[in-house]
């Protein structure tokens, strides 16, 4: 189509398109995250993937900046003055029970997914929330609720049907494009977008899991049992252990309103009285005041976490850690203990390892592969506590910085406007490789929003 001879976009896509003072503008640029407000130049609900490719072949003719929402989950700053593609209308689903894979559009979420597959006895790699799309997911690596006992969900990617800055649309896979799919299972939403991909499922019916919650008076002494724990506890057993600092809203159960606790999540595929009998020091460490460890449908991962339903302003910090050490458990106590009157609403550490070190043949862009554990902190901007929320972010993060590996991890990293910041989610190696991909493939960097990547100067 002769961009030249179109004087909207509007005539060029089947979806629909907003600006600045349309009636529905401010609730199509709102996410999940009630932080940020983008104030986009036009809003193009994508309905299918040649949607998308139009919008990206018009903001590339006007010299606009584009973006992609889906659910707002991982939205950290503002986009302003661009095209923002909301795929949320790419609803494709298809679950192939004999191939055992789910194709899905860039708009599907997780929980889709989970319903869909159960069924067959199927389940995707679903991090906490099922909330978020499975592509941003997917892209960022994916760290499911699962992951030391099945790696990460971009390790299940099998392909995705791309479009890049020049508009075209193409599939890619591990013969098609060995390159850009080692790039995309991992390296984020840099350099195009996604509108659909197929990955694989497992079987997941049923599995042991749910929390254990103790006082946050006891954090010293849960916090050392789980450290002593993790070390012990089989390959395929997953865990994260949180700090929770819930408001004293009506909506938070009693008795966990306004108050501070622990909360210990674990989730296996083994029997429930095996994962009972691996918990006992975790049962013994302090007095237990909530225990859901059970049987759990697995379509119903969420409750493991408990992670917010509804859409919330959030800021967050992280970072990954080789070790928790005695000296950095006494930083994080310091910060976030039970002295500290921290105002963060939750920071939580998730145990990494096993089936997470083993990289798919090919290799990807995820660079978490090797540490023992994430490490993150959030909080709401809101209320009385609003103002304190960054500072004690800042002071967290300049805290644990020392003692963590240096690295984050893409999706729980949060607070990417800047880019040095941002690469830190790779490997030098691997950022290089991503930079040379973004050259080739994004040299006026089209899709720069919340991302970290500039193209490498040529050689
Ligand atoms: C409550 C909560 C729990 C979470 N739990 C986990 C977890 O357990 N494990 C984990 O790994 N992550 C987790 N995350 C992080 C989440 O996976 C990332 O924020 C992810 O980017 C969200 O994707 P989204 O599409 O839903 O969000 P959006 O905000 O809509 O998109 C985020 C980014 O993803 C990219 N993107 C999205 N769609 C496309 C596309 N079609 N093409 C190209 N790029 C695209 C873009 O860069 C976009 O800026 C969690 C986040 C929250 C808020």
């Amino acid at each position: 189509m002769d961009l030249e001879s179109v004087s909207s976009l509007d005539d060029l896509v089947h979806g629909t398109v907003w600006r600045p003072g349309d009636q529905d503008y401010a609730g199509r640029t709102a996410g999940f995250n009630l932080a940020v407000t983008h104030s986009p130049a036009l809003v193009v609900a994508a309905a299918d993937a040649d949607d998308v490719a139009a919008a990206v072949r018009y903001a590339a003719s006007a010299g606009l900046p584009v973006a992609v929402q889906a659910t707002g989950h991982g939205c950290h700053t503002s986009f302003d003055g661009g095209v923002l593609v909301c795929t949320s209308g790419l609803d494709e689903l298809r679950i192939d029970p004999e191939a055992r894979t789910a194709t899905v559009g860039a708009g599907v979420r997780w929980r889709a997914v989970l319903d869909a597959a159960a069924p067959f006895g199927l389940g995707g790699l679903c991090g906490s929330t099922s909330d978020v799309s499975v592509v941003g997911y997917t892209l960022g690596g994916g760290l499911p609720v699962l992951g030391r006992a099945f790696g990460f969900a971009a390790d299940r990617l099998r392909s995705v049907e791309f479009v890049g800055a020049d508009g075209q649309r193409r599939t890619v896979d591990a013969t098609s494009d060995p390159d850009l799919f080692w790039a995309l299972r991992g390296g984020g939403g840099s350099l195009g977008i996604v509108t659909s991909m197929t990955f694989e499922l497992l079987e997941l019916s049923r599995i042991a899991a749910g929390g254990v919650i103790y006082d946050g008076a006891d954090a010293r002494e849960v916090l050392a049992a789980y450290n002593d724990w993790v070390q012990a506890v089989p390959d395929d057993l997953c865990s994260s252990l949180a700090f929770l600092r819930l408001p004293p809203l009506p909506e938070v159960p009693e008795p966990l309103r306004g108050r501070f606790a622990m909360h210990l999540r674990v989730a296996w595929t083994g029997s429930v009285a095996d994962l009972d009998r691996l918990l006992a020091p975790m049962r013994a460490c302090a007095p237990v005041m909530i225990d859901t460890v059970g049987e759990l449908p697995y379509r119903q991962l969420d409750v493991v976490h408990q992670d917010p339903e509804h859409p919330v302003p959030f800021t967050e910090r992280g970072a990954l850690l080789d070790a928790l050490t005695p000296q950095l458990q006494e930083v994080i106590l310091q910060q976030v203990g039970p002295d500290s009157n921290s105002p963060l609403l939750v920071v939580e550490i998730r145990h990494l390892g096993g089936a997470l070190r083993r990289a798919p043949a090919g290799g990807d862009a995820i660079g978490a592969r090797d540490a023992s554990f994430t490490f993150l902190g959030i909080g709401v901007p809101a209320g009385p506590a609003a103002a304190a929320v960054e500072p004690a972010l800042q002071a967290l993060d300049a805290a644990v910085r020392p003692h963590s590996t240096g690295r984050t991890f893409l999706n729980l990293h949060g607070v990417p406007g800047d880019a040095d910041d941002r690469a830190r989610a790779w490997s030098p190696e691997q950022h290089e490789r991503l930079s040379r991909l973004k050259a080739q493939l994004d040299p006026a960097v089209l899709f720069g929003h919340e991302h970290a990547l500039t193209p490498a100067p040529a050689s």
